[in-house]
């Protein structure tokens, strides 16, 4: 027997069974089999007094031994009948009904001797009963030695007599008779003991049949940590691997550029934060080693100035940057934000966009060979293969998550040795998802927003209260300030949002007569679009209405009002991006969120956590609740986050230590030779060799 044995050779199982269990359940091998996890226990293990029953006990199912007396039928409701019965043991009495039964089933219940019951006990009008209960009158049979597992069967299969029943008994025979030549140990005997965790075969043994509720969770915190620590191995020796095998350019030196422009340039101190993580960035950069690093943080939390230091760093080391906006705004943005920064020095900065001319085009492209341009800002345009560059050592790509792997990937073409990486995003996603998904990127956090920022005041305000709404807005832009409206386009049904764009910016030219209104969505040309965000970043607008294209990035300081129609109909993430687009000046900024009057449980709640906090990481962490890990990272990857009994959103404590394990042990044994770690090698060669589900970021 192997774990890899084919379930149709198992007795009891043959080709037939194989096939209509494959088809179903998808488990083929004996291993899927043992691997097939229990989705609940059934406690026989104890025999129960009646007058042990409290109203608390009343949610798990119970057995009890005693005699079944009074046996009557009784009318109810429609011409329906029940049937009940008395049960009692020395200690009570409850009582026993069925609302479906037979003929048959009435004959067949024993009357007058000792039998064992087994059900969840209601409390009925202050009377305990039990509704159609598990009937034993063999004491072998009825009391077990263990937890029962309930294992997810389905309909299908139990009509073929493929029933709980039927798995119990394959898998006990399984664990009873071949346990020892099946299930090897595959972590390293200290970390088991350091840890305390239950050997290997024993924690299959218990996850199946624990002899009690302690063991079942010991062999499941086992089992997790197992999957946490393969799963972080995996990342850990890939990232290894990089580290031997891919060369970097070392940027050593900190030379004239950073240090004029830190001393004489910048136009704030940096938060700590941003000092830390520019440390960070700066200690990777300095190795020949190429750093993949994503920069973690906040809306509004100034990684752009931490992109163009580190920019700084590479040109002081002779190398050329680019830096790559998912969108022409942002792109235009940047560039207009960085040469502003820069307008004091001689560093020359260019923009590169789909919408660029051919003549300037063809002069940047020139100036990019010949290496006489340091820093090139863009969108996609980048990726082009007509664009090269002399000597590329820095690239940075902002709001990561619109980035496919494969654009990275260009990145990397772009120079011999390939240059760094540093990703940055404003959508935060939960610790324990960066820890696993992003294990192979080493991260930086900035979690702290520079000083003087008042906190976003958010309200949640149903259509009916839409004058008063209005009316604040006016009071706000009567004392100066600016305002967005922001409405949903999703694709779906996107004539209809349209229109109802379009309406909202009538509404609103009309009630603010005296202010200007620009709109913004996707639809219009990259002109038209610069056009209105000029007008609006200038003051000459006050008012914008838009779509989401303003979702990432848009920085206009002055606007202090964000209303957002149909919240309702948004995202957690992407109704905190837009949120971050008030809030980055001084003044008190305020986002209201405006829904239909009926709303379901689930919009409800993403409304209430705006309303109650502005913590980027918080609001993601019920994201995930909401939606599970694999939603937020997309179909294309949920796949790399598929674990069996591990749960990101619960067990964040078990992957942080897995991972600071697996880092230790990267330091101290990378290729694993020690002899303790021969079985660790040995089980994860063979268990994920050819299934690389880590050959994914870079
Ligand atoms: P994001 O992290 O969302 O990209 P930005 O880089 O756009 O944030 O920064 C938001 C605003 O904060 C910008 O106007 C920027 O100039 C300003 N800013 C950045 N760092 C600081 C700081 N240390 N002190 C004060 N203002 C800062
Ligand atoms: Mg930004």
């Amino acid at each position: 027997m192997a774990l890899d044995t084919s379930i149709e050779f198992l007795k009891t199982v043959g080709v037939e069974r194989a096939k209509l269990i494959k088809n179903t359940l998808g488990i083929v091998t004996v291993e899927d089999l043992l691997t097939f996890y229990p989705i609940k226990y059934v406690d026989k293990s104890r025999v129960f007094k009646i007058s042990e029953l409290k109203p608390q006990s009343l949610e798990i199912e119970l057995q009890f031994r005693g005699r079944i007396t009074e046996i009557q039928e009784l009318p109810y409701g429609k011409g329906k009948k029940r049937l009940t019965a008395k049960f009692w043991d020395d200690t009570g009495t409850i009582e026993l009904v069925w609302f479906r039964y037979s003929k048959w089933l009435l004959d067949q219940i024993p009357l007058h001797r000792e039998v064992f019951i087994f059900g969840k006990v209601n409390l009925f009008n202050g009377v305990f009963s039990m509704p159609h209960p598990e009937i034993e009158t063999d004491e072998k049979k009825a009391v077990s030695g263990t937890l029962l597992p309930v294992y997810s069967g389905s309909e299908k299969l139990t009509k073929r007599g493929i029933n709980n029943k039927f798995f119990q008994k394959i898998i006990f025979n399984l664990l009873q008779n071949h346990l020892d030549e099946l299930i090897q140990e595959n972590l390293p005997e200290n970390l088991l003991k350091s840890l305390s965790l239950m050997p290997r075969a024993e924690s299959f043994l218990n996850i199946h049949f624990p002899k009690n509720h302690a063991l079942m969770k010991e062999a499941e915190r086992r089992i997790k940590f197992e999957e946490a620590f393969f799963f972080q191995l995996g990342y850990g020796l890939k990232k290894q691997h990089h580290k031997a095998t891919v060369v970097g350019s070392p940027f050593p030196l900190v030379g004239h550029h950073f240090n004029d422009f830190y001393q004489n340039h910048l136009p704030f101190e940096l938060t700590n934060a941003q000092k830390r993580v520019l440390k960070e960035i700066r200690s990777d950069m300095k190795k020949p080693i190429q750093m993949n690093r994503l920069l973690q943080g906040d809306v509004g939390s100034g990684k752009t100035m931490v992109a163009l230091l580190s920019m700084l760093l590479a040109m002081d080391n002779g190398y050329q940057s680019c830096m790559m906006a998912p969108t022409e705004i942002l792109a235009q943005q940047h560039f207009n934000g960085i040469s502003e920064l820069l307008k004091d020095t001689d560093i020359e900065v260019r923009l590169l966009t789909g919408s660029t001319k051919t003549s300037q085009r063809k002069e940047i492209h020139e100036t990019l060979t010949s290496g006489a341009l340091p820093i090139l800002i863009g969108t996609h345009a980048v990726l082009e293969d007509v664009v090269q560059f002399k000597n590329l050592g820095l690239a940075i790509i902002d709001e990561q998550h619109r980035f496919g792997v494969a654009q990275r990937a260009k990145l990397w073409a772009k120079n011999k040795i390939p240059p760094h990486i540093l990703v940055m995003t404003a959508t935060p996603i939960p610790r324990t998802l960066a820890m696993s998904f992003y294990s192979d990127l080493d991260v930086s956090i900035i979690d702290e927003l520079p000083l003087g920022r008042k906190p976003i005041i958010t309200a949640h305000r149903k259509d009916s209260y839409r004058l008063s709404v209005y009316q604040f807005a006016k009071e706000e832009l009567n004392k100066g300030r600016q305002v967005y409206f922001v409405y949903p386009l999703i694709e779906e049904s996107e004539t209809l949002d349209y229109r109802n764009l379009i309406e909202g910016m009538e509404h609103i030219t009309d009630y603010f007569k005296n202010y200007t209104a620009v709109m913004l969505h996707g639809k219009m040309k990259p002109d038209e679009k610069e056009a209105a965000m000029q007008k609006f970043a200038s003051g000459k607008a006050q008012i914008m209405v838009a779509t989401t294209v303003i979702e990432v990035g848009v920085n206009v300081p002055n606007a202090s009002i964000m209303v957002i129609e149909s919240a309702e109909r948004f995202g957690l993430s992407q109704l905190h991006q837009l949120r971050g687009r008030v809030g980055r000046g001084s003044e008190q900024s305020f986002c209201i969120l405006m829904s239909s009057d009926k709303l379901s449980a689930d919009s409800r709640k993403r409304l209430k956590t705006m309303c109650e906090t502005n913590d980027g990481f918080r609001i993601s962490e019920v994201d995930m609740q909401l939606r599970g890990p694999g939603d937020i990272l997309g179909t294309q990857q949920s796949g790399v986050v598929d674990f069996k009994k591990l749960s990101l959103t619960e067990d964040s404590s078990i992957i942080k230590t897995s991972k600071y394990l697996v880092e230790l042990l990267m330091k101290s044994d990378p290729k694993l030779e020690h002899p303790a770690h021969c079985q660790l090698r040995d089980y994860y060669q063979k268990q994920y060799r050819g299934k690389n589900k880590w050959g994914r970021i870079s």
